[in-house]
């Protein structure tokens, strides 16, 4: 599964060269511990609002869970 942007949704690309994430759709880019704060700050404020978006949520979170268990072993 892809990581997508925390801010517009679209796919991140890992660049090997500069080490961070960039997205096709809204060019921001992020580094890995960006990316984490960015995650983590979108996944407190949209608790209240998960019944919206939960299939892409659940989808998001597995995939985000993923790679920090990853991390963290
Ligand atoms: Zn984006």
């Amino acid at each position: 599964m892809s990581p997508y942007c925390p801010d517009c949704g679209g796919k991140l690309n890992w660049d090997r060269k500069l080490k961070q994430y960039s997205c096709q759709s809204c060019g921001v880019t992020f580094n890995e511990a960006e990316l984490e704060n960015a995650m983590d700050k979108k996944f407190s404020r949209n608790l209240t609002d998960v019944e919206k978006t939960r299939q892409r949520h659940d989808d998001y979170l597995d995939w985000w869970l993923s790679e920090k268990s990853k991390k963290k072993k």
